[in-house]
C-alpha cells in the first residue's frame, strides 16, 4: 500500500505579495512552514515566515562559503570503558570562522539537511574521518573505532551504502573500523529500507550505533528492529540522573533492556565523576562526556583524546 501525505501552502493577495511571481515565492515559502511543521497540514502565508527563510538562507550562503574556505573541521571525542580507557572516537564537526567565533553544529547541521548541502558536508565529513583512522593505525587500542554520525538526508539517500563502500576503497580505511551513528530521526521514514542497507554496509564490517536515545520519539520496535550495535543514552537524562529520579529510573531502565538485548551501552554528556560513579554502580560500561575529554582537532596521538585524569 502506498501511502500519500499533502502540504499546502496559502497566500492571500494583499499580504506584501503583489505580483504573480512573488505571490508563488510566498506560497512556497508558507508551504515549507507546513512541511517543516509535519507534512500533512496547511499554512498561511505570514511576513515572519519571509523573514525565518531570510535568515537560515543567510546562514546557508556563509555555510557554503565557510566549508569553501576550509573553515570547517572534524573534531574527535573520546568515548572510554568502565576504567577510563580510549575505545573509540566521535567524529564532530566544527566551523570556526576567522573572527575566533564559531557556529555549533546544533545550528547549521539543519540548515545544511534542508538545502541538500549535508551530502557535501557530510562526504567530507566521513572521508576526514576515515583518513584520521587510517593516519591513527598503530597507536591504537584492539577493535578502535572512528564514529560518524549521518543525518537521515544522506541515509535515506539510495546510493548512500555504495557512497560508504567507495569511501572506505578510496582512503584505504576497514569497515571494522567505522561505526555509523543514526538517530531515530533518521529512521522514521521507511524502517525496512533503513535495515536492509544496514545489513549491506555490516557486511563490511560496519558497525551501528543508536544515538540520543530516549530524546525522540523513542520505539522500542527501532531497539527492537533495527540491527545496532550500541545505544547511546541521551545526555539530558545522564544530566539529571542525579537528582531527578526519573531520569534515574530510564537510565536504569535503558541499561537493563539493552543488557537483555546483548547491546553496549554509551551514556553521552558525562561531566562529573559522581555521574560517572552512578552510571558505574547502574552497570553502564561505555561513557562519553567532557569528563574524559572534550572534542579535540586532529591529533597525532590518539591516546590524548582521553584528558589527563586520575581514574577512580
Ligand atoms: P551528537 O552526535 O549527540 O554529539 C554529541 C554532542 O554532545 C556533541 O555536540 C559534543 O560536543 C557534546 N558533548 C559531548 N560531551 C559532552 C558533555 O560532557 N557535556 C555537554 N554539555 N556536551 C557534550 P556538538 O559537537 O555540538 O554536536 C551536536 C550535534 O550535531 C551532534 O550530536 C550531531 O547530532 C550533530 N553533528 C555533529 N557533527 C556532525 C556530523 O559530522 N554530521 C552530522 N550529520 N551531524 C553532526
Ligand atoms: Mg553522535
Ligand atoms: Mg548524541
Amino acid at each position: 500500500m502506498v501511502h500519500h501525505s499533502v502540504s499546502i501552502g496559502v497566500v492571500l493577495s494583499g499580504d506584501g505579495a503583489t505580483t504573480v511571481d512573488s505571490m508563488l515565492r510566498a506560497a512556497d515559502v508558507a508551504l515549507y512552514q507546513a512541511k517543516q511543521d509535519g507534512r500533512n497540514t496547511m499554512r498561511l502565508f505570514h511576513p515572519d515566515m519571509q523573514a525565518r527563510v531570510d535568515v537560515r538562507s543567510a546562514l546557508e550562503g556563509r555555510l557554503r562559503k565557510g566549508f569553501a574556505d576550509e573553515l570547517l573541521h572534524v573534531c574527535y571525542q573520546a568515548q572510554v570503558d568502565a576504567d577510563g580507557r580510549l575505545m573509540s572516537a566521535e567524529a564532530l564537526m566544527r566551523w570556526n570562522e576567522r573572527d575566533g567565533s564559531s557556529v555549533p553544529p546544533g545550528d547549521f547541521i539543519q540548515v545544511a539537511e534542508e538545502s541538500g548541502f549535508i551530502h557535501t558536508l557530510g562526504g567530507w565529513s566521513l572521508r576526514t574521518a576515515c583518513e584520521q583512522m587510517v593516519k591513527w593505525r598503530g597507536r591504537l587500542p584492539e577493535g578502535f573505532r572512528v564514529a560518524v554520525n549521518l543525518s537521515a538526508p544522506e541515509f535515506t539517500r539510495p546510493d548512500f551504502p555504495q557512497r560508504v563502500l567507495n569511501m572506505l576503497a578510496q582512503t584505504g580505511a576497514h569497515g571494522s573500523e567505522l561505526r555509523l551513528e543514526i538517530t531515530e530521526r533518521t529512521v522514521v521514514q521507511d524502517l525496512r529500507a533503513t535495515v536492509e542497507r544496514m545489513r549491506l554496509l555490516m557486511k563490511h564490517g560496519i558497525e551501528f550505533s543508536l544515538d540520543d536515545f530516549g530524546s525522540g520519539n523513542s520505539s522500542l520496535t527501532f531497539l527492537q528492529k533495527l540491527p545496532v550495535h550500541e545505544v547511546k543514552i541521551d545526555q539530558s537524562y545522564v544530566r539529571r540522573i542525579l537528582h531527578h529520579p526519573s531520569d534515574a529510573a530510564i537510565v536504569r531502565a535503558i541499561l537493563a533492556m539493552c543488557n537483555a538485548l546483548d547491546l553496549r551501552v554509551v551514556a553521552e554528556g558525562v561531566e562529573t565523576h559522581e555521574q560517572w560513579t552512578r552510571l558505574l554502580d547502574d552497570g553502564c560500561r561505555h561513557f562519553q562526556g567532557f569528563l574524559f575529554g572534550r572534542p579535540q582537532m586532529s591529533t597525532p596521538d590518539p591516546m590524548t583524546l582521553v584528558a589527563a585524569r586520575k581514574v577512580v
